[in-house]
């Protein structure tokens, strides 16, 4: 995309500093034949529309910022080339290392349920691609994400700084533990199973804050739950069955 749009601003001035036809005739020969053709962007742009449009606003996703944030963050550049055509698809999809990408829909319902605002500190469990750091990045003014797998976050952090957001911070790390330099957090996500709520979590959630995680069995299904944090107690919610990879580390232990 940014080098789409570099080849048009270069464009746009020559045209305007050299006179003569061919300045002209050599910026029709690069649009014409560059290797990342404008059509090429257009496609994604409106992949991502048709995903909003169909499986999210469609799905009965009302938040505005989230709609906003769904259709700016760039998914396809956050999965492997080959699986581009496949990004703005209503399922997850494979990032290596045998965890997947969450489906569109369950990341704007994670979000919305979050009740952001875009002074709010948010903390998320489990970085995988980047994407949901990045759909929180849109809106809110600081996001501190946890991932257990080395690859992952290294690769996760490359890419969201190439896209230019400065306002995600990847740490490699188990993220049972949360992240107590930055705590207290406005709300925090989980993005791997948990069959029980870490209590480091709810230590370093604010009061009123809000914390979504897929609750249940680490094997099979759970229930995304939304717990909001009321002088000191957690008021639980469940929304909807989900199946999420098993948030692993300390969670797999007896506690
Ligand atoms: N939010 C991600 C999807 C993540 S899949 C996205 O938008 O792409 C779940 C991720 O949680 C996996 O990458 C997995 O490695 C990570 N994970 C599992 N257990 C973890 C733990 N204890 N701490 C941090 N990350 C963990």
């Amino acid at each position: 995309m940014m080098k789409a749009d570099s080849y048009e601003k270069q464009c746009a001035h020559k045209v305007h500093t050299v006179n003569g036809i061919m300045p002209l005739f050599l910026c029709a020969f690069f649009f014409l034949f560059s290797p990342l053709p404008t059509f090429a962007v257009d496609r994604y742009v409106q992949k991502r529309q048709e995903m909003v449009e169909k499986d999210i606003e469609g799905r009965g996703v009302k938040d505005s910022a989230v709609l906003k944030a769904m259709r700016t963050v760039p998914r396809h550049l956050l999965v492997e080339k080959r699986l581009r055509d496949r990004a703005y698809a209503d399922y997850p999809l494979p990032i290596g290392e045998g965890q997947t990408i969450s489906q569109p829909y369950v990341v704007a319902l994670m979000t919305e349920t979050a009740r952001l605002k875009a002074t709010d500190r948010v903390l998320e469990i489990g970085t995988g691609s980047g994407y949901q750091a990045a759909v929180l990045a849109e809106i809110v003014k600081e996001v501190y994400t946890i991932e257990i797998r080395r690859t992952l976050a290294d690769r996760a952090a490359k890419r969201l700084k190439k896209l230019g957001y400065k306002n995600i911070t990847v740490k490699y790390a188990d993220g049972y533990f949360g992240w107590k330099e930055h705590a207290p957090f406005d709300a925090i996500i989980i993005s791997a199973a948990a069959n029980h709520i870490p209590p480091h979590l709810i230590k370093q959630l604010k009061e009123g804050g809000r914390l979504i995680l897929p609750l249940g069995s680490t094997v099979y299904y759970q229930m995304l739950t939304l717990a909001t944090k009321k002088k000191g107690e957690l008021e639980v919610r469940q929304l909807i069955p989900v199946r999420f990879v098993p948030m692993v580390g300390e969670m797999r232990k007896e506690h």
